[in-house]
């Protein structure tokens, strides 16, 4: 048996169209379309490739796109005040601060000073609590848990009533996809157990789980006996695992033996092309929803 490969560099470019259609409609309806200011603070090479590409992706939409670059030792006094300028700015439906900040600047106090209405990162304690509260409060779900719930509904994955169990509990990944899966609605209704570095048989709850959510980044931290035959496997791991010789580009592997798990899950995503291209293809879904609302509420 070989898995089905769940692509996400594939489910991107699905997603994208869409979007960009919603856009092409948002702005017959409304005179423009939505608007993203990306702030990155000082020159953190990987910060600077994530930012690059998160306006590509933007520009590529036909977003109203403002990048803010600001140096290293800016004030904590001054990017806060920046914020409240972008919270204010009708023509700026999303805010986002690249992390990680300087240490001289209190990362919760950035991510608390962006309006909720314009957190499409969907860090902020306000959205965080009504995504846990679930239904209708749900405002802007975090990024990459709603890349990987996406994956697993468009994959055409039954999760009611499935068992899912989930490798991690990080703030960004385990915590609120664990709360996600377990909601009651559409794309979860599931059993949810979250494992971390505590659990006693970590193999045992892998191999119970019917879709098998790994973000521990450990790599090949999950063995193919580990995964129960036909399920589905959501590898959101990201390690460097070396460097390629020719390209000088780094080799990256994710946390689950992928090579051997291909041949007992039923579907399962690649590391790179898997979770990772759906996190921006999610930034800018919460942004034009965030334009919605701005827009339309009256
Ligand atoms: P993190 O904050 O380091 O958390 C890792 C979690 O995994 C912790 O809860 C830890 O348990 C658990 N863990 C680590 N080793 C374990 C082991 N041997 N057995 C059981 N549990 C273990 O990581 P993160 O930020 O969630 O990221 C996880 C991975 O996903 C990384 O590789 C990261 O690069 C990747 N990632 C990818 C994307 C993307 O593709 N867009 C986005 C975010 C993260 P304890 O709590 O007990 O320490």
């Amino acid at each position: 048996m070989s898995a089905e490969i769940i692509s996400g560099t594939q489910m991107r470019k699905e997603i994208l169209a869409e979007l960009e259609q919603e856009v092409v409609r948002m702005k017959e309806a409304h005179g423009k379309g939505p608007g993203l200011v990306t702030i990155l603070v000082g020159e953190n090479p990987a910060s600077m490739s994530y930012v690059t590409l998160k306006i590509k992706t933007a520009l590529s939409l036909g977003f109203h796109e403002v990048q803010d670059n600001q140096p290293d030792d800016i004030s904590e006094e001054d990017l806060l005040a920046l914020i409240e300028k972008y919270n204010k700015d009708p023509d700026i439906h999303g805010i986002l601060v690249q992390l990680p900040l300087p240490r001289h600047i209190n990362e919760d106090a950035v991510i608390n000073a962006i309006s909720p209405d314009k957190d499409v990162d969907g860090f902020h304690p306000v959205n965080l609590g009504k995504m846990v509260i679930g239904g209708d409060e749900v405002r802007y779900l975090p990024c990459t848990p709603a890349g990987i719930q996406e994956m697993i509904v468009r994959s055409g994955t039954e999760t009611s009533g499935a068992e899912v169990v989930v490798v991690g509990r990080s703030n960004i990944v385990g915590k609120p996809i664990s709360v996600m899966m377990g909601q009651k609605g559409p794309g979860a209704n599931s059993t949810v157990t979250m494992v971390h570095t505590r659990t006693q048989d970590l193999a045992a709850h892998c191999k119970r789980a019917d879709i098998l959510i790994v973000a521990a980044g450990v790599p090949g931290l999950v063995k193919p006996e580990w995964i129960k035959p036909g399920a589905t496997v959501i590898d959101v791991g990201v390690n460097r695992v070396g460097t390629n010789e020719e390209t000088g580009k780094a080799i990256l592997s994710g946390d689950v033996d992928y090579e051997e798990a291909c041949k007992v899950a039923g579907k399962i995503t690649p590391v790179p092309g898997g979770v990772g291209p759906m996190t921006i293809t999610m930034l800018m879904k919460n942004t034009v929803k965030s334009a919605w609302w701005h827009l339309e509420r009256k």
